[in-house]
């Protein structure tokens, strides 16, 4: 009994012993394990946030590596090479435990985003309890997105301060959000503009200029048109995040961390202002709506002041929001800026009203009032990090929730069609067909190459391209194929209340291919897939174009870049270069067969940076030499095309024989926010050469031309394209004041010496989307 009692006495000891000591070696291996997971300044030698302080984005990765090495919470790898070949990166964070499952919740996302693999529509029941099992097991997947902007340079160093936080902390609401989702942490979506700008900085430093924006685009082709690709994909950065990470994780939640100017609110935060795209499901509205008030709530309850929802910034483009049309929220940030990471003062009344709001008024979506006062790097670190944790633990605390929704959003989008519903979008044979196809590929779309079939009782051949509606994704390939009808929204007193990008998105008609929406049941039968043919070229042609390069960063110079970069099928062999104002100020631009002057303000080109606001071999413009020698150039044979506003600085330092009509009107009387309008072509011009007769162009702060009416004008000057005499312009976005473009010239030639000059009065080549109008482009450039 006794020796029982000792045995057992023993074996209690032994066990509480063994439960004490192993839970002395559990902390010993937390605190080891605490104490070798790197904080930033560790690796970077400064506190992310710290006055002054930018990072490189080697340093930048390097902490990410060490990080992971350090932490089982962290998986981090390289997805691919951004466009000047610097690492793309991101990271993986959640429990050990999960992150050992990655797989296992990747394939329960699939499930979710994909009803129909779970039984639905067949068996709805079957589904929704398939569905509930996987929303039991599953978690909310975030995605956060740093950096696209490169000189909103707050988020890429916020990315650091989050990654340290979720892998260092024990609280248990960062427990709570380890255990309940998978964050993905992109770093930057830009990292060549980390360096672009960062190189800048320590330049600048300093100096009188210490704070100023680079003199170059902080992306090398699209600079903050970056954001504005998640629909057309041209860029290998939106590429990769699509491919790699998007379509990968579906995730609920994409949280998109930008920064805005710096005298209006301190933070946006959704919900986004009017109008919202059509196609936006009601529940991505409901959840982007609910998050984004929760997180402004808990950010005024923690004293945070001068936040507004609601206002500026607009749901009406995918061009931002990929996740709007694949089930998940798009939660934008933009938190005031200062000079980069130079702290400045801001008074209360320099504070300006935005969109919407009033920062110097509480308002029901503003307030309470910021009352001004310094503003450093760190007030933005501190208001990104604290909305990325109240953001987590929403996602974590209502993660059931979240993914109930997303079940919701992707079980609507593949019910069967009923009568009046969109059942299909046929797409026939056209040259660009299959650039419109591989982008709706990308986004997840699936596309049938069905045998012949009849359907509104037109019969189609066995090449036809269908997209049926009921499909997860069917809403994108819906958005970017129909025409957008921008709401004519004024303010009190009547005035348009501007986009806060373009109205339109239809990459139909700016590829040229006229999709069939079909409203009635029909059916095919789907042999085996094959793929649709591309569009085939001509022969290529030898010719020099110098590209005008500002050291005021032109967006629209960096896509004319790129697009050349691209080349084209029809054109192979061009060479190109960038000039600047220097070399053509000297007037060593004879090798050029032509010069291409990007859209930009008249004035801008002329007279650049002004004296005094940047170091000075980046200040000025063309100036008077550089308009000489450019007349020169043209008198001597040379072509010189202007694009959209470029056309103005023609037509003023020629003196050419036009007048540009809407120049300086008011928006009551005309206004196009990047709209696509309708333009008829004089095809035996050999700029027209094989297009249709009628067309498209992207109209946005465009030009539109009248020829002065002396009869010498009329014989310098030929017009390609002009906006239809009888016929409403618009084709897709929004438009006031059509009626007096009608009839007017919107693409001129006009001849000077033994040269001519190219004005177009529309952005032929916008974005890399426009592929119907290249060959205006293309022409201009290549034929003499
Ligand atoms: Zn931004």
């Amino acid at each position: 009994m006794y020796k029982r009692l000792q045995l057992t006495l023993f074996t209690v000891f032994f066990i509480l012993f063994s439960i004490q000591t192993d839970r002395i070696v559990r902390r010993t291996t937390a605190l080891a394990q605490s104490k070798v997971v790197p904080a930033p300044e560790d690796i970077l030698g400064f506190h992310p946030g710290d006055d002054r302080k930018l990072a490189s984005w080697a340093k930048v990765v390097e902490y990410f590596q060490k990080l992971a090495a350090a932490s089982d919470r962290v998986k981090f790898e390289e997805i691919g090479k951004s466009t000047m070949g610097a690492p793309f990166v991101y990271a993986t964070i959640s429990t050990p435990e999960n992150l050992r499952r990655l797989s296992e919740y990747k394939e329960i996302q699939r499930q979710l985003a994909d009803p129909r693999l779970l039984g639905s529509p067949k068996n709805p029941a079957l589904a929704d309890r398939r569905a509930r099992d996987l929303i039991a097991r599953g978690k909310t997947i975030v995605a956060i997105t740093c950096g696209i902007h490169s000189t909103e340079v707050g988020s890429y160093l916020s990315s650091m301060l989050i990654a340290y936080r979720l892998a260092s902390s024990n609280e248990p609401e960062i427990q709570d959000v380890l255990r309940n989702t998978i964050v993905l942490l992109v770093p930057s979506t830009n990292p060549d503009g980390v360096d672009i700008v960062n190189n800048w900085y320590q330049k600048t430093l300093g100096s009188p200029y210490e704070g100023t924006d680079p003199p170059e685009l902080y992306h090398k082709y699209t600079g903050h048109d970056d954001n504005r690709d998640w629909y057309a994909f041209t860029q290998v950065e939106t590429q990769l995040v699509v491919d790699k990470i998007l379509n990968i994780w579906h995730p609920q939640i994409v949280h998109d961390i930008h920064q805005q100017g710096a005298f209006g609110s301190r933070l946006f935060l959704p919900p986004y202002m009017q109008p919202v795209e059509p196609n936006v499901p009601s529940q991505i509205v409901e959840g982007y709506t609910e998050l984004g008030n929760y997180m402004a709530k808990e950010m005024r309850a923690a004293g945070f002041k001068g936040i507004t929802t609601d206002s500026t910034y607009d749901a009406w483009s995918p061009s931002r929001a990929y996740s709007h049309y694949h089930g998940g929220v798009r939660i934008l940030s933009e938190t005031a800026s200062c000079r980069l990471a130079t702290p400045i003062i801001v008074k209360l009344d320099q504070l300006r009203p935005g969109e919407g709001y009033d920062p110097r008024k509480e308002g029901t979506n503003f307030g309470p009032v910021w009352p001004g006062g310094e503003w450093h790097i760190r007030d933005i670190t501190n208001h990104m990090t604290t909305a990325a944790f109240f953001l987590l633990k929403h996602a974590a605390q209502n993660r059931e929730h979240w993914l109930r929704r997303f079940y919701q959003i992707e079980k609507e989008a593949v019910r069967p069609r009923k009568p009046g519903d969109l059942f299909a979008i046929i797409i026939p044979e056209a040259t660009h067909r299959a650039d419109v196809l591989s982008i709706v590929y990308r986004a997840g779309v699936q596309v049938d190459n069905p045998l012949p079939f009849t359907a509104d009782g037109v019969r189609y051949p066995d090449d036809t391209a269908v997209i049926r509606m009921n499909q997860p994704y069917a809403s994108f390939a819906k958005t970017v194929l129909e025409s957008q009808h921008y709401p004519d929204l004024r303010d009190a007193s009547g005035r348009p209340i501007p986009p806060y990008d373009v109205t339109a998105h239809t990459l139909s008609l700016l590829m040229g291919i006229e999709p069939v929406f079909v409203r009635k049941p029909f059916q095919y039968q789907v042999p085996k897939p094959r793929g649709f043919a591309g569009c085939t070229g001509g022969g290529p042609v030898e010719r020099t174009i110098g590209l005008y390069k500002s050291h005021v960063p032109a967006i629209d110079e960096g896509w004319t870049n790129w697009i050349l970069q691209q080349g084209h099928p029809f054109y192979l062999r061009l060479h190109y270069s960038e000039i600047e104002d220097r070399q053509i100020r000297s007037g060593s631009i004879a090798k050029y067969d032509a010069i291409v002057i990007p859209d930009q303000p008249r004035n801008t080109i002329l007279n650049g940076h002004r004296p005094g606001t940047m170091p000075p071999e980046y200040t000025g413009g063309l100036g008077e030499q550089g308009v000489k020698a450019l007349r020169e150039f043209v008198e001597e044979g040379g072509t010189l095309i202007c694009l959209n506003r470029a056309s103005d600085f023609a037509i003023e330092q020629f003196q050419l024989p036009l007048r540009d009509i809407v120049d300086g009107l008011p928006r009551t009387d005309f206004y196009v926010p990047g709209s696509i309008l309708r333009v008829d072509l004089d095809t035996t011009n050999p700029i027209a050469a094989g297009m249709p007769k009628e067309s498209i162009a992207w109209v946005e702060n465009s030009p539109v031309f009248e020829i002065k009416s002396d009869p010498l004008a009329l014989a310098r000057v030929k017009i390609v394209a002009w906006y239809p005499k009888d016929t409403d312009p618009l084709l897709s976005g929004w438009l006031l004041g059509g009626d007096r473009i009608k009839g007017k010239a919107a693409l001129v030639e006009v001849g000077l010496g033994r040269g001519r000059i190219i004005l177009f009065g529309f952005r032929p080549q916008y974005r890399g989307q426009s592929l119907a109008t290249y060959p205006l482009f293309f022409n201009g450039i290549t034929q003499r």
